[in-house]
């Protein structure tokens, strides 16, 4: 049958404001690969591309919740063992004054509905540069601001505090912290989260703390804080999930804790509860694997990180001998986010990367960087021989091209 279609459906104009580097070079990697490429993917942050198995613990949990028959809808807000599951975690590790669990398809799902509860147009929140771009994605969709503050490269990655409080105005709504950080590895001491909450009580900012990584601490000795813990008087919202630190990122599954006065969510966290409704519920068998992630065994933690500490330190070691690359070590999660002191865009550079070498990196423009400087992110999760062959293509690239 022939078509004769003359008109074309035009995408909102709202949509010009959202983009996804990450997924996006995914595509140009796509026609490299039907090029005939094998490509050595150091690009996305799903350890099960890797050698990091989901727990046989968590597989038996999600079976037999599909056994015992719980294949319907469930609770809007999250199972009830389940959000007991959280709360209890949360509360050993020092969360006071829980004023509610949100539990929905990954942490970036009840992102979104907590920050689609809390802005109208034109409002803005104190998001970090470099920042995981789901954030600014989402803003973008709301047509509200990513007010953007800058971690600070030469000091660990820390955020620039006198820079952060001088970024707040009349329409600042929230403060987002990603700690342990995407992409750079930061960890937030512990005198930094209270100067951001100093920050939040003197503004009447709702503080967003995206603690995904958490348990993915690489060295001994280093402690995660989180800012809920150091602020129980005021309004926070935690989000972490079972992606990252139980190796089921396909499960979609994460949580918000919202914690703090009560008075200051009566109405806000109706809000959320609204959409979470309207979008019925979280998938039913893999919310109930939460108790069991949580409160079963963590040996496969132990492990994932002993693996991603050598790993690191591969890298750091690889970026201290290669010219033109320069890295603050990453103290948490996955990613590294080495400086490039190049002369040509980091866009253009991993593109090249990709198309001569077939390594896959994002270029640092992807997160936002200081203008001037250019940036990748490697995502430090493949196997050490891998990882050992991509640093060289890196190094080919690099020497050969300049
Ligand atoms: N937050 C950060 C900082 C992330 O890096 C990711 C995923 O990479 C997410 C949130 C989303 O995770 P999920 O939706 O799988 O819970």
């Amino acid at each position: 049958m022939t078509t004769n279609v003359t008109h074309q459906i035009t995408p909102a104009k709202r949509m010009a404001n959202v983009s996804y580097a990450i997924r996006d070079l995914a595509v140009v990697a796509d026609q490299v690969a039907r090029q005939g490429h094998e490509i050595m993917y150091l690009n996305i942050g799903d350890p099960c591309k890797f050698d990091f198995p989901t727990p046989p613990h968590m597989i038996e949990a999600a079976e037999r919740a599909m056994r015992d028959g719980f294949n319907g809808y469930g609770e809007s807000l999250g199972e009830h063992s389940a959000l007991n599951a959280i709360r209890a975690q949360a509360e050993a590790k020092g969360f006071q004054n829980i004023q509610g669990i949100m539990v929905g398809y990954g942490s970036g799902e009840v992102i979104e509905h907590c920050l689609t509860a809390l802005l109208n147009p034109g409002d803005n929140v104190l998001t970090p540069i470099p920042d995981y771009p789901l954030y600014g994605a989402v803003l973008g969709k709301l047509s509200a601001e990513a007010n953007s503050y800058f971690l600070d490269e030469e000091n660990g990655w820390q955020p620039d505090l006198e820079e952060l409080a001088s970024r707040i105005n009349a329409r600042t709504k929230a403060i987002l912290l990603i700690n342990p950080n995407n992409p750079t590895g930061a960890i937030y001491s512990r005198a930094t989260l209270e100067r951001v909450a100093e920050l939040a009580r003197r503004h009447n900012l709702l503080i967003l703390a995206d603690e995904i990584y958490d348990k993915l601490i690489l060295d001994d000795g280093c402690e995660h804080v989180s800012i809920a813990t150091l602020a129980p008087d005021l309004p926070v919202i935690t989000f972490n999930g079972l992606s990252k630190a139980y190796l089921v990122p396909g499960w979609r599954i994460g949580w918000a804790i919202a914690t703090g006065p009560a008075a200051a969510f009566t109405d806000y966290l109706e809000a959320v509860y609204k959409l979470l409704r309207a979008r019925l519920s979280a998938p039913l068998p893999f919310m109930h694997t939460i108790a069991p992630a949580l409160q079963g065994p963590q040996e496969h933690l132990k492990e994932a990180r002993a693996k991603l500490r050598r790993r690191r330190d591969l890298t750091v070691q690889w970026a201290a001998r290669t010219p033109r690359v320069s890295l603050a070590a990453p103290k948490g999660a996955f990613y590294a986010f080495p400086k490039l002191d190049v002369p040509e865009e980091d866009i253009s550079f991993v593109t090249g990367l990709l198309q001569e070498k077939h390594v896959l990196c994002v270029h640092g423009g992807g997160f936002g960087q200081r203008a001037g400087t250019r940036h990748m992110r490697i995502v430090f999760l493949p196997q050490e021989e891998i990882l050992e062959q991509a640093y060289g293509r890196i190094t080919d690239f690099i020497t050969q091209r300049y």
